[in-house]
């Protein structure tokens, strides 16, 4: 049952204290290579167990629902404009009712109105800030050993080698940056598909996406 060649597959990690964790189950990822393993003890995939290395067999589109953290973030991206929306609002609002307090010497309300609105709009960027925890990060992997399919692209292997990393819309780069170097992988941005598609094309992938780029989808 085992693959005779790598299949390429597609996965999210979680950013710990420590690295990379995956997503779902929180193991640790302390290595590019992984191996699958399951409490039960038998040997990981097998069919009427959840356990293995999940992968998507292709390149997710943003907010896939098949990955756990990428279907989460249209909406984490929305909440987060809102919210910086209303930061920007409370400011003007602030400045717009101290101004003319200020300009006639009413420190005290000026000052109050100044506290209040202060307390307010911290807790709106804390909330901002807190809506892109845990940051997350994508990347391609080789899968090997048993490696099994689902109809709706989900795969499930024994062996995973991660190919290269790409880093998510609004996640901070230097992180990504130093999690791929620890790693020893590549990193892309999230905007740099086809130079990821033509990276992974030299490294033996087997997808035929040259021209599936091409056509821009
Ligand atoms: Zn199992």
């Amino acid at each position: 049952m085992a693959t005779p060649l790598p299949v390429l597959g597609f996965r999210e990690w979680v950013v710990a204290r420590g690295g990379l964790v995956s997503s779902i189950r929180g193991e640790p990822w302390p290595e590019a290579a992984a191996r699958a393993s399951c409490e039960i003890g038998h040997p990981a995939p097998a069919d009427d167990c959840r356990c293995g290395i999940y992968a998507i067999e292709s390149w997710p589109k943003i907010g896939d629902d098949r990955l756990y953290e990428e279907a989460a973030t249209p909406m984490r991206l929305l909440a987060q404009g809102l919210l910086t929306a209303v930061v920007l609002a409370g400011l003007a609002a602030l400045f717009a009712m101290d101004q003319p307090l200020v300009a006639r010497g009413s420190w005290m309300p000026a000052f109050l109105i100044g506290a209040a609105m202060t307390l307010g709009l911290g807790a709106v960027v804390a909330a901002d800030l807190a809506i892109m925890r845990p940051a997350y990060l994508m990347g391609a992997v080789l899968l090997s050993g048993r490696v099994l399919r689902y109809e709706n692209g989900v795969l499930r292997a024994e062996h995973a080698r991660i190919a290269c990393l790409v880093r998510p819309i609004g996640v901070r780069r230097v992180l990504a940056a130093s999690l791929a170097g620890r790693l020893g992988v590549p990193l892309f941005h999230w905007y740099e598909r086809n130079q990821a598609l033509r990276y992974l094309s030299e490294h033996g992938d087997p997808w035929e996406r040259a021209s599936a780029s091409r056509s821009g989808d």
